[in-house]
């Protein structure tokens, strides 16, 4: 039944009701099946999600989510760090301050440092336990980047990075390390004879990820793509060496 019909259905009288409210012309019938939907879309705002509006209050409105998620899609990352940074942006982690308020029991503290409240931003960089690790991190930024002398809370959540040549990069090392420290919290916490060590864990998964690399890259691509200013690799004698 057309929406003009002269008895709507429930749905379509619903739909008039939508359109008359918004001022949509109804008087002429349109040749395009999108014509309303479009008036509709013009109409409303876009809804933010709930992860958007929770940044937004920490950061300020400057934050271009379009190419934030862009960026998560299109990254470095391999499937696995891909799949985690979303979830990161997204604040889908079950975290225990989370696990804690769907069940009472579970306790709401952080397994490393015993701080009370575990949430998002301690279990990945706030907490004491893992400054050593971000302090590794950092050094590495710098001498990738020189320009890079400090780790804002937006680079470290969001991976937004100014800097051109190497923010894809950069934006890479903050996922591997939220990555790791994540990985150690869930050891402690659920594994206790497998305990991780977040900085090791760190180095092995970049370490891996270029000997992967190394094998079905060639020379020239590995060095543009992994080798800048010689610090997680180098070429000597026409060989890769991996440094970290
Ligand atoms: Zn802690």
């Amino acid at each position: 039944m057309k929406p003009n019909c002269d008895i709507p259905s429930p749905f379509y009288s619903h739909l008039l009701r939508v359109l008359k409210e918004f001022s949509v012309d109804l008087s002429q019938p349109q040749p395009s099946k999108f014509y309303y939907t479009r008036r509709l879309q013009n109409c409303v705002s876009p809804i933010q999600t709930r992860s958007e509006v929770h940044w937004n209050r920490r950061f300020g409105p400057g934050v271009i989510w379009k190419d934030i998620w862009k960026e998560i899609a299109r990254s470095k990352n391999d499937p696995v760090l891909r799949d985690f940074d979303w979830r990161t942006v997204h604040r889908i982690l079950p975290v225990n301050s989370r696990m804690h308020q769907w069940n009472s029991r579970l306790p709401s503290r952080c397994v490393r440092c015993g701080a009370q409240v575990d949430t998002l931003e301690h279990v990945l960089v706030d907490c004491s336990k893992i400054k050593d690790m971000w302090m590794f991190i950092l050094n590495l930024c710098h001498r990738i980047d020189p320009s890079v002398i400090g780790l804002s809370e937006k680079n470290l959540f969001l991976g937004c990075f100014s800097q051109r040549g190497t923010k894809d990069f950069l934006r890479y090392l903050m996922c591997v390390g939220k990555f790791s420290a994540w990985k150690e919290r869930v050891s402690l916490q659920f594994k206790k004879d497998q305990k991780i060590n977040c900085q090791i864990y760190f180095k092995n998964y970049v370490r891996q990820r270029l000997q992967i690399e190394q094998c079905f890259l060639s020379v020239d691509a590995f060095v543009s793509k992994w080798c800048m200013n010689n610090v997680l690799a180098c070429v000597r004698d026409d060989t890769i060496e991996i440094l970290i």
